[in-house]
């Protein structure tokens, strides 16, 4: 079926339209490329024909490229996919070139065809990259639209001359932004900046005029005329000096080594300032192909598009199950969760019931929406009027029959079995026989919170991260009774506040506290062990983990690890293998320090609550060892105390998707976002690497680094968690 298809006016305007079939936004394909250069190509060849408008003919121009055909392109390249990649990417240049220079006489530059891109709304990636390659780019004036070329945020960067072209363009420093950062604007801020060209109220009607009236200068790209320089300066002007060094510095602090694709993105831009435009694109597409070839970008792809986004389309929901949409929902406790869930449903649209012990605690749960509006506002990202409409969404009050009519409630109120069991039987007292009650605990297994409900089938847990509007993960938990449908009305929940959901079974802490509580643990263990705090904490952040263990207890509090390490002790008893750990925790909340809202704990802080460095007093308490063990012995005790955990979950079945587990992990806490995710990360490396390092940390460090028998297994048979695990998803 066609993707691309084209019509001629009497003025002999060409106009091709992008309007991939079956799908609300056009995606690129290997088959889209084909078909566009045959249009592109009948078009110039035409003499009747004077100039080409393209366009779309849905509300979008683009969402980008096919991310699936970039894994297909190096699969179908045989035996040296590098070449593969390279060959299909300079293509792809060729194509695009081709559109460029219109057919124009070399040496002149004369006797072109204008060509001019009309961009009805969203143009991202490649959506953006072939109109960079037009001569004029004009943009409707829709305020939704984003345009940019996010490629930097799953692991790659824009490799269809998108990154020399904007250089070129804005120059190294002006294009940075939205290069390395994968920054979107509007189209009005995307004119300014220079990403486009127009903002029009008609962008085809507006093309087609200008296409009738160009001159052959018109259609001469700066870099294709005499004498061009860069904006901003080359990399050997001054000027253009203190760009490139700066850039440098910027992107390794960023990425601590660890991202192929920034790194790439630099040598990219950098090695092409210094040549023509043609090499500059040849050069760009050996870097492409170089960061294509990193298992780290097909492993970042997977997981922070492909799959992400197949579970955000219901990928775990039960089939058969009719739409479960929420229209009103209660909640129970307006603290500092209840509050955040409160403000993201009435962003979604939906009714909102804030409960809370008195009218006064209520409507403090309510301020906190009014706040974050106001900030919005401040900001320029919110108005007065949306403002109003969300929080006249929100009806805050200390009285249950409010509920009535809610077809979901979520319960954040204490963390307490007695508590929780309390409102459940209040608010089910009121509600209609098929609500759903879900509970938002973050430690306390749901079969047991379930018995105090009188429809177990209809109750389950729907964990969400703090800061509830930041935090885009959010964990189902079903318990032993939890029937399909309130599965499927906790996944059209998340889907209607447009978060990312993973779906597991009910065990202790579920699965991302089961797997960061162990992380937090390792370098509080080392601590106490006398490694230097300050080798713990870079040797997360150099191996890709956005916050120390250290750093991360003290944004929790000192006091939460303490409450649950007390509540894991009286659940294990004499099992119980964190006394060490306890050792040093303790003592913390001991001496008041209890993290970040303390200004005390691993770190001191300024009066204005910012962070100085950690606090000379740990090391007081526990000096460090005049021998220091090496950065990655204790970077892999950091990644295995949480992978092997990940595996242990799947082991147990608690996690019944390694889908789920590597975008849970990215997106839930920051699991090293270049590796696609703890199962990712062992495919990468090997089941029979990771039981060998495995026994090693065993051996020095305790039988929790004992291999599981799972990744035993597979070990010994040399199977991938991928091909074993989730084969339609390998790829
Ligand atoms: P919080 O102390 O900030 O808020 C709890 C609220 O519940 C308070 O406003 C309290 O007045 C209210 N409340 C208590 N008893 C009530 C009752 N009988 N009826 C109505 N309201 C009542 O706590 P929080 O941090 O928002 O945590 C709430 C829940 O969310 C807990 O189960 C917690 O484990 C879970 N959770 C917390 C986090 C986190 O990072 N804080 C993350 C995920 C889940």
């Amino acid at each position: 079926m066609a993707e691309f298809h084209s019509a001629t006016d009497a003025d002999g305007v060409t106009t091709i339209t992008w309007d991939v079939p079956d799908r609300s936004m056009n995606v690129m394909s290997l088959a889209g490329f084909a078909e566009l250069e045959a249009l592109v190509d009948a078009a110039l060849a035409d003499d009747s024909v004077k100039g080409i408008v393209l366009t779309s003919g849905k509300p979008d121009f683009a969402g980008g490229m096919d991310l699936n055909a970039i894994a297909r392109m190096k699969q179908e390249a045989g035996d040296d996919p590098a070449r593969g990649l390279f060959e299909g990417v300079m293509k792809i240049h060729a194509l695009l070139r081709k559109i460029e220079l219109a057919g124009m006489d070399p040496k002149t530059r004369k006797g072109g065809k204008p060509i001019a891109a009309a961009l009805p709304g969203t143009a991202l990636g490649i959506g953006l990259e072939i109109p960079l390659a037009c001569h004029r780019i004009f943009a409707a004036d829709n305020a939704k639209a984003k345009i940019g070329l996010p490629e930097i945020m799953v692991g790659i960067f824009p490799g269809a001359g998108g990154t020399t072209r904007l250089v070129r363009k804005m120059g190294a420093m002006a294009a940075a932004p939205f290069l390395l950062e994968g920054k979107l604007s509007d189209p009005k801020k995307a004119r300014m900046a220079g990403l486009i060209d127009e903002v029009a109220e008609d962008p085809a009607a507006a093309a087609r005029e200008w296409v009738l009236q160009a001159k052959d200068a018109d259609l001469v790209k700066p870099w294709d005329a005499r004498g061009y320089k860069m904006p901003g300066g080359a990399p050997y002007t001054p000027q253009g000096f203190m760009t490139f060094v700066g850039a440098n510095a910027m992107v390794n602090g960023k990425t601590k080594g660890v991202y192929p694709a920034a790194k790439a993105l630099l040598s990219a831009v950098y090695e092409g300032a210094l040549v023509d435009f043609d090499t500059a694109l040849k050069i760009e597409a050996r870097w492409f192909t170089h960061v294509l070839m990193n298992p780290s970008s097909g492993a970042m792809i997977r997981s922070l598009f492909v799959n992400k986004e197949a579970l955000e389309k219901g990928a775990s929901r039960p089939a058969g199950v009719p739409d479960q949409r929420v229209r009103k929902i209660g909640i129970l406790g307006a603290g500092m969760m209840g509050a955040g869930i409160a403000l993201v449903a009435a962003q979604a649209g939906i009714e909102v019931v804030l409960v809370d012990q008195s009218a006064e605690a209520a409507e403090k749960g309510r301020a906190y929406a009014a706040d974050y509006m106001d900030k919005g506002i401040k900001r320029g990202k919110a108005t007065e009027e949306k403002k109003a409409e969300v929080l006249g969404r929100i009806t805050a009050t200390a009285d249950y029959d409010a509920l009535e009519g809610a077809d979901l409630v979520v319960e954040a109120v204490f963390e307490d079995p007695d508590v929780k069991a309390g409102v459940t039987e209040r608010a089910e007292a009121v509600l209609g026989p098929d609500a759903v009650f879900a509970t938002n605990t973050s430690t306390l297994p749901i079969t047991g919170l379930a018995r105090a409900s009188a429809r177990p089938a209809q109750f389950i847990g729907i964990h969400f991260f703090s800061p509830v509007e930041k935090m885009m993960l959010v964990e189902i938990i079903k318990g032993r009774e939890t029937g399909a449908r309130a599965v499927a009305k906790a996944l059209d929940f998340v889907r209607q506040i447009r978060k990312t959901p993973i779906v597991v079974n009910d065990a202790r802490f579920f699965y991302a506290n089961r797997c960061i509580i162990p992380y937090l643990n390792e370098g509080i263990r080392m601590v106490g062990e006398g490694v230097n705090p300050a080798l713990v904490e870079n040797a997360a952040k150099l191996v890709g983990l956005p916050l120390g263990p250290l750093q991360l207890v003290d944004e929790t509090s000192i006091d939460l690890g303490v409450k649950i390490a007390k509540a894991t002790r009286a659940a294990m008893g004499d099992a119980y293998p964190d006394g060490a750990v306890d050792e040093v925790l303790f003592w913390l909340a001991g001496d008041g320090r209890m993290g970040r809202k303390a200004q005390a704990g691993f770190y001191a802080y300024d009066d204005a609550g910012k962070r100085t460095g950690l606090w000379p007093g740990l090391a007081e308490r526990f000096p460090p060892d005049a021998d220091q063990p090496g950065l990655t012995e204790v970077q892999h005790r950091l990644l295995f105390a949480q992978v092997l955990e990940a595996v242990r979950a799947l082991e147990d079945g608690v996690l019944t998707d390694i889908r789920e587990g590597d975008v849970g992990a990215i997106l839930g806490w920051g699991f090293a976002p270049w590796s696609g995710g703890p199962f990712s990360w062992l495919d990468m490396i090997g089941a029979a690497r990771a039981v060998e390092i495995c026994e090693g940390l065993a051996a020095r460090h305790g039988g929790r680094f004992a291999p599981p028998a799972l990744l035993r297994e597979m070990a010994e048979s040399g199977a991938r968690f991928y091909d074993r695990f989730a084969p339609a998803a390998a790829a």
